[in-house]
């Protein structure tokens, strides 16, 4: 058991839930507070190329672990050479 843990609370930029962290292992995401998108990311859902006035405005935000796994079984499922390949060959 260790102490030295620092935790911080953030909001969760995805469910929006408020939920503690170790900033250095927690999954962060980079925003544009002006449009609450990834920079480059259009309204659309498109991407183009991000502007520098974008980047730097960029802030990071935590993401909480239910919405990482979330996202990962979402690209896994959405990507049929990833996951399926992994399947354990039992013979
Ligand atoms: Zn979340």
């Amino acid at each position: 058991m260790t102490d030295k843990k620092i935790t911080t609370i953030g909001r969760c930029y995805a469910c929006k839930r408020t939920f503690a962290f170790d900033p250095g292992t927690v999954m962060m995401f980079s925003i544009d507070p002006e449009t609450g998108l990834i920079p480059g990311m259009t309204v659309f859902g498109g991407m183009r190329e991000p502007t520098p006035e974008a980047l730097a405005r960029a802030i990071d935000v935590p993401i909480c672990p239910d919405c990482v796994s979330k996202a990962k079984q979402f690209v896994e499922a959405d990507d049929p050479s990833v996951g399926w390949k992994r399947w354990p060959a039992d013979e």
